[in-house]
């Protein structure tokens, strides 16, 4: 009796001291899309404009973790601000199809109970995220496309908006330009707020992907990925990219880290970012660094698939790889310690 009562109370202490443990290990990490993004083509205010939403967008989601909301919460709420915010292809802001539509896709995913959820081509969601984290937890699906998802939506009680709440006169503009040029591009190809080319070289070189995207682990130790976008400009027939793919452009286990991903979704769905990073973690026991570069500065680079992910572990630890000139990025942990960044250096 004596060495059960020790045994129990041994257990319950060591599980104080995990839960502890893991109260100062919370961590949320962003990413408001990777591409050709330099300080050449980066105008102070643009600068300014960014790193506020980036900064709002961390506060938003670190407060949930801070006062014991789950890492699930605290991703939707970050990704909220981003979607509400006309900077990001995501929500608000992002870019439309080649029949002047936009269409929002966007997925969640829990690393505690590996369920997840995802909505694709939907037209009508203000927060996307939101819709997919509804189908996670209200449906016995994974992932629901179009008018059926709107219609799921809506029985769920999400807000619901006129189509024309996504308009942005940049996107817009950047759609013509690329209706003009028979050009499909990964979203706002280096132009200006106005949405006109800045630099043609880079015009044709060079592509920015504004997906949003947040990894967070919250104080009892559980991860949570979640991605939303636009896709592409002038996209087509139904187009869908990565962002909504779970195992590309979102994943998330407990058991190695979580992930979202942004850039050039054909590439990162047929390599399987998501999900390879989280592998070479399981059967190879690579560190979240060290995954995470092999995929996006070896087998990606091979492949030329530009972009990159923010990737999470139990521990805390962050890495942040793109391949491309510059992602839209940021961290905040429990210490304290925050960080925006958006070039290479
Ligand atoms: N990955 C997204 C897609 O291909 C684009 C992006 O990251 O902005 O739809």
């Amino acid at each position: 009796m004596k060495k059960l009562v020790l045994i129990l109370v041994g257990l319950s202490l060591s599980f104080m001291l995990n839960a502890q443990d893991y109260k100062n290990k919370i961590t949320l990490v962003i990413h408001g899309g990777a591409g050709t993004i330099t300080r050449k083509n980066m105008t102070p205010e643009k600068e300014k404009g960014y790193r506020a939403a980036l900064t709002q967008a961390l506060e938003a989601g670190y407060a949930v973790l801070k006062k014991g909301g789950t890492s699930l919460d605290a991703v939707e709420a970050a990704i909220h601000v981003m979607e509400d915010s006309p900077l990001f292809n995501a929500g608000k802001g992002a870019v439309f199809t080649h029949e002047g539509k936009n269409e929002l896709d966007a997925s969640i995913m829990d690393g505690k109970t590996g369920m997840a959820g995802a909505i694709a081509g939907v037209t009508n969601i203000k927060n996307p995220i939101t819709a997919a984290r509804k189908v996670m937890e209200k449906s016995e699906h994974v992932m629901l496309i179009g008018k059926g998802a709107e219609e799921f939506a809506q029985k769920q009680g999400v807000e619901l908006v006129e189509p024309a709440y996504f308009y942005t006169e940049a996107r817009w503009n950047a759609l013509q330009e690329a209706i003009k040029e028979e050009r499909v591009e990964l979203d706002h190809s280096a132009r200006d707020t106005t949405g006109a080319v800045v630099d043609d070289e880079i015009f044709v070189e060079g592509k920015k992907y504004g997906t949003v995207g947040c990894v967070a682990l919250d104080q009892y130790g559980n991860l949570a990925a979640g991605t939303s976008t636009g896709g592409m400009t002038n996209k087509r027939y139904g187009r869908v990219g990565d962002a909504p793919i779970i195992g590309a452009g979102t994943y998330a286990s407990n058991e190695t880290c979580a992930v979202s991903a942004t850039g050039h979704g054909e590439y990162f769905i047929r390599s399987v970012v998501g999900y390879d990073i989280s592998a070479l973690m399981e059967y190879k026991g690579y560190n979240v660094q060290k995954a995470a570069n092999e995929v996006v500065m070896k087998k990606l680079v091979d492949r030329k698939g530009e972009g990159g992910v923010i990737a999470l572990d139990r521990k805390g630890n962050v890495a942040m790889p793109f391949n491309s000139e510059g992602m839209y990025r940021g961290f905040i942990k429990a210490d304290g310690v925050s960080e925006v960044k958006i070039y290479k250096d």
